[in-house]
């Protein structure tokens, strides 16, 4: 395994593995560049070396079968502005017309390959179809922290046909370094908040957090499970009927570790899923039939944020409510203000993808948190003590 920072590049071609998989409007215009954004130092520091890129990625669900909907040729234009140089693009991944365009490449050129899921050999990982990849370059790199938990042709499989010559890219050395910080650097106290719709998406990372942390702090839709397992009346919140045992199981778990895992004490309800309904504030042992809570209570925000701001090690997964709604927002927001705050002070933050990394852009908190993972179920796995199969292929 080699090292992106220290790797001579000069006269290597690089076969990079970046995840372009960005949102696209109807007019095939990119309406988040985030990811783009992500793997630009890599591929500067490649051709800045004196090597060549050529970079590979997926794009959306084209399930095996090439189309105009999903060409990554739609992204070629930001791609060659944020590195201010004429990337090339082939209308194939591999192929004649493919090796030609590799061989031809220069140093200091960038060549951008199409959707990787025009195959399905790419999520099958098809060794000959990763071979043929391999062969286009001398060199591996892996940037794609967002299918590091897939074993695809190009994310895993690859890897073995470059010996030592692979490394990973600038945004997974990142991630690493990131959960390493939350992991086994964690600075006490160590402080997990957890939310979002379901238990059972996350019981693996509840479980793993119960071993670690000092306080898990419990929030948003699947917190109603629990009060419903501890025979409060939850109205007609989300609740996981068929994972009531599964929740007190935790709260037993919680107390036998010795982890102070809190429930939000109260909450904003509403007649109905929407944003105009009725609302009202409420404890969530006490919530009325035909009422649900769609975001923690004011109660709730005070006791979290005291929680949170003396922490030293947090680690943010799941919105605290219905923040895509602006009434269901607040707790949320607040949330993400204190993890803030606290970061301020000193601690170190992991925000860990998906909604809670969407909601600190929408909430303008980018830059006041220690780390914004990239990767959603990538994370989640790698934290849950999972091997992951493409940051595997690069250390073996
Ligand atoms: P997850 O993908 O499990 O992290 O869940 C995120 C989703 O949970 C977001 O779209 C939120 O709107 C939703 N959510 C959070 N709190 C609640 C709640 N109290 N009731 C229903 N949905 C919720």
């Amino acid at each position: 395994m080699q090292n992106i920072s220290t790797y001579d590049f000069s006269g290597k071609k690089a076969m990079v593995r970046v995840d372009f998989n960005v949102p696209l409007n109807d007019k095939f215009e990119i309406t988040d560049e985030t990811r783009i954004n992500a793997a630009i130092p890599t591929i500067k520091q490649i051709i800045k070396n004196g090597g060549a890129a050529i970079i590979m990625s997926h794009l959306g669900r084209p399930k095996g079968e090439a189309s105009e909907e999903f060409s990554l040729k739609h992204i070629l234009k930001a791609l060659s502005q944020k590195l201010e140089v004429e990337v090339k693009f082939v209308s194939d991944c591999i192929g004649e017309g493919v090796s030609k365009a590799a061989l031809e490449l220069k140093s200091g050129e960038v060549l951008l390959l199409e959707n990787l899921r025009f195959y399905n050999e790419e999520t099958k990982g098809d060794p000959a179809f990763a071979k043929k990849l391999a062969d286009l370059a001398d060199v591996y790199v892996n940037d794609a922290f967002g299918t590091a938990h897939r074993a695809h042709a190009s994310t895993a499989i690859i890897a073995s046909y470059f010996n030592e010559e692979k490394m990973f890219g600038f945004v997974i050395e990142d991630e690493l370094e990131a959960v390493k910080q939350v992991i086994e650097k964690n600075e006490r106290p160590f402080t997990a908040i957890m939310g979002g719709a379901k238990i059972s998406d996350k019981i693996l990372l509840i479980e793993q957090m119960l071993d670690k942390v000092d306080n898990l702090i419990v929030g948003g839709g699947m917190s109603y499970t629990f009060f419903k397992a501890l025979g409060g009346n939850v109205g007609s919140s989300l609740v996981e009927e068929d994972k009531l045992n599964l929740a007190k199981t935790i709260l037993d778990l919680a107390k036998e570790k010795n982890v102070n895992l809190c429930l939000p004490a109260d909450s904003v309800i509403s007649s109905e899923f929407s944003n105009s309904a009725n609302q009202a504030t409420e404890e969530n042992t006490n919530i009325s039939d035909g009422w649900m809570g769609l975001d923690i209570g004011p109660k709730a925000i005070e006791d979290f944020s005291e929680i949170i701001m003396k922490s030293k090690t947090i680690m943010w997964n799941g919105p605290m409510g219905v923040f895509e709604m602006s009434s269901f927002e607040n707790g949320t927001k607040s949330i993400a203000e204190a993890i803030s705050r606290a970061t301020k002070n000193g601690a170190y933050s992991l925000i860990g993808g998906g909604d809670s990394a969407a909601a600190i852009t929408k909430f303008n908190l980018t830059n006041e948190v220690s780390y914004i993972s990239t990767g959603g179920g990538a994370l989640l796995e790698f934290l849950e003590g999972k091997e992951l199969p493409g940051i595997k292929a690069i250390m073996d």
